[in-house]
């Protein structure tokens, strides 16, 4: 198997562990996100292991990439299931784990298990779309649904969207009555004590589809790169315990730049959440 470039040969000593989740089985408009996980190892061979934003090389953070999940594929409980009881045995060994999609709805039990071990969790929510329906066409997991699911164990003032730009009158109503779509993420961390333990999930199609056509529901009036990188670089110093990208569909994209901008963003957070 391919790694992700950089990456130990085992476990041993890593303190960041990467985990794959191909699957798209609730993908609303174009699938694909399933492909995700494989092609950005594949490419991430195409860039550098150093990062001059921050001077650091990744080569010098011990991370493993540990391949992706097997799954039954038609199952989606099964599916959540296999994805939580992964995540568990990881986060509790103390591993900082950085997932890659795959769709949003494999942030559920990831996020679930995150606060299992952690239960002042905060979450931070890059995305286009606010997914906090109750329902989407009657299913209630689907990755439409995902930071509602969060909020049926999680406190809505521990959830903290940026740069959301789509969603139903219901869902914006919804945000704004309990507060959950903020300005900047300094802003929220400035409130927050520096062991406070955080999860960020980064739905990529927070980013503008000229920067990132290939995803399955792309959203005009996203941010660019560099933009995206500026709000992360806020969260240098901090406690992150995990983090995930999520919705890349490679075969939406066929000259593999978003894969390339998956594979770079997940290096700068790498070295952001090595402190
Ligand atoms: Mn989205
Ligand atoms: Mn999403």
């Amino acid at each position: 198997m391919t790694r992700f470039m950089g990456s130990l040969d085992n476990l041993n000593d890593a303190k960041f562990v990467i985990r794959g989740y191909p699957y798209d089985g609730t993908c609303s408009y174009k699938p694909g996100s399933r492909f995700g996980p494989a092609e950005i190892r594949n490419h991430s061979e195409g860039i550098e292991t150093y990062s001059p934003r921050f001077d650091m090389d990744i080569e010098d953070i011990p991370f493993f990439d540990a391949g992706d999940l097997e799954f039954p594929f038609g199952d989606r409980d099964g599916v959540l299931e296999r994805i939580e009881l992964d995540a568990e045995s990881l986060l509790s060994q103390g591993f900082i784990l950085f997932g890659i999609g795959g769709e949003h709805l494999v942030s559920l039990p990831l996020i679930r298990s995150a606060h299992r071990n952690h239960p002042n969790l905060h979450v931070f929510h890059f995305d286009a779309h606010m997914d906090l329906r109750e329902h989407y066409l009657e299913d209630r997991l689907s990755h439409a649904t995902i930071m509602r699911r969060v909020l049926d164990f999680l406190p809505a003032d521990r959830l903290h969207q940026f740069n959301i730009r789509s969603g139903t009158k219901e869902e914006w109503q919804f945000s704004r009555e309990n507060g959950i779509l903020k300005g900047h993420p300094c802003d929220q961390l400035s409130q927050l004590r520096p062991e406070t333990p955080i999860y960020v999930s980064i739905d990529l199609d927070v980013l503008d589809p000229a920067v990132f056509p290939g995803t399955g529901t792309p959203e005009p009036g996203g941010l660019t790169f560099i933009q995206l990188v500026e709000q992360l670089a806020a969260f240098r110093g901090r406690n992150i315990i995990g983090a995930d990208f999520v919705e890349l569909a490679p075969n939406v994209d066929p000259t593999d730049v978003s894969t390339i901008v998956a594979a770079k963003l997940i290096r700068e957070m790498m070295v952001i959440a090595n402190g």
